[in-house]
C-alpha cells in the first residue's frame, strides 16, 4: 500500500459528498433506488466501524422536478426552489427508511451560507453537528435551495461539503461523482489524459488541469472540486475525488486502496474558514 493512502486507514471522521449524477438513472433522471440502498448499506457499514460519518447529498432539485413532471432543468428561481422543497422531502424520505433498515438513525442538515456567515448561526450548527455524530446520528447534509438566493448560495455541494468538513473538524473528505479523479487533461477528450493518484500541493499546474472539464447532472465541474480540496486540505482534512459509480469505491477508499485522487492535507494556521466565504478568494482558480 503506498504510503499516502496508510493514513486513510486512521480516519474517524468521515463527510461524503454524492451528486445528483451519482443518485440517478443516467437515461431517465430518475431516482436509482440500488444506488441508493448501496450507498446506504456501505456508510452504515463505515459507521458501524466506529468512523462518524456525515453525508452530504445532493439531489433535491433534480428528484423534485422528476415528481413535478417537469422537463430539463427549472427556468425560474421560483420554480427551482419549488422543485427543492419536494425533491428534499422525497430524498429525506428514502434515507430515513433506507438507513433505519440498517439500524441507523439519520437527520437532516439544512444550511444556508448565512449559517456559515453569522457567527451565532455557525456556533450552533457545529454544536447541532457534534451533538448528533456524539450521538451516532448519520446528519444528512444539503443547501437549504428552498430559501437561499443567489447572492448568498453556495451554489454547489462541492464547496458546501468542504465547508462542512472544516465545520465539524472532518479529518477525510469523499467527492463521489461521475469521474475517475484528476486527470492532466479532460479524458472525455483527451485519450492520452493520465490520471493522477496524489496531489501534495494545489499549484497553477494542478488549477489548469481542472478547466472545462464538468458533469452533466450537477452544479460543480473540477473547478470546484479543487476549490473545495484547498479549503479541505487547509482545514486539516484530506480530500478524495473519486467515481460514486459504484459505492463500493468507499470501502476500497477506507482501506487505503489507490483509487481516485487524493488532495493531501496541510493544516494551514493561518486558515480561517470566514475569509474564504466572504472574499470567495478560495473559489477563483
Ligand atoms: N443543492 C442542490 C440539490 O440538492 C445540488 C447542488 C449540487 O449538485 O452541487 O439539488
Amino acid at each position: 500500500m503506498r504510503e499516502e493512502r496508510q493514513r486513510l486507514l486512521q480516519k474517524k471522521r468521515v463527510i461524503v459528498k454524492v451528486g445528483s449524477s451519482s443518485l440517478v438513472h443516467k437515461e431517465t433522471g430518475f431516482i436509482h433506488f440500488g444506488k441508493l440502498e448501496k450507498l446506504v448499506r456501505v456508510l452504515s457499514d463505515i459507521r458501524n466501524r466506529g468512523i462518524d460519518v456525515v453525508l452530504v447529498s445532493s439531489g433535491a432539485i433534480s428528484v423534485g422536478r422528476k415528481a413535478l413532471g417537469i422537463q430539463g432543468r427549472p427556468e425560474t428561481l421560483a420554480q427551482k426552489q419549488a422543485c427543492a422543497a419536494v425533491g428534499q422531502g422525497q430524498l429525506m424520505m428514502i434515507y430515513q427508511k433506507l438507513f433505519a433498515e440498517y439500524g441507523q438513525i439519520s437527520a437532516q442538515v439544512l444550511m444556508t451560507k448565512t449559517t456559515i456567515l453569522k457567527p451565532l448561526n455557525r456556533t450552533n450548527a457545529q454544536n447541532t453537528f457534534e451533538e448528533l455524530l456524539k450521538m451516532g446520528v448519520i446528519p444528512i447534509v444539503n443547501e437549504n435551495d428552498t430559501v437561499s438566493t443567489e447572492e448568498i448560495e453556495f451554489g454547489d455541494n462541492d464547496s458546501l461539503s468542504a465547508v462542512v468538513t472544516a465545520l465539524v473538524g472532518g479529518d477525510l473528505l469523499i467527492l463521489l461523482s461521475d469521474i475517475d479523479g484528476l486527470y492532466t487533461d479532460d479524458p472525455n477528450k483527451n485519450e492520452n489524459a493520465k490520471w493522477i493518484p496524489v496531489v501534495n500541493e494545489i499549484d497553477h499546474t494542478i488549477l489548469s488541469m481542472a478547466k472545462g472539464v464538468s458533469s452533466s447532472f450537477g452544479t460543480g465541474g473540477m473547478a470546484t472540486k479543487i476549490s473545495a480540496a484547498r479549503i479541505a486540505n487547509d482545514s486539516g482534512a484530506d480530500m478524495i475525488i473519486a467515481n460514486g459509480e459504484n459505492f463500493d469505491i468507499l470501502n476500497e477508499i477506507m482501506e487505503g486502496r489507490e483509487v481516485g485522487t487524493l488532495f493531501l492535507a496541510h493544516k494551514n494556521s493561518e486558515f480561517h474558514m470566514m475569509d474564504y466565504i466572504e472574499t470567495k478568494s478560495y473559489l477563483k482558480s
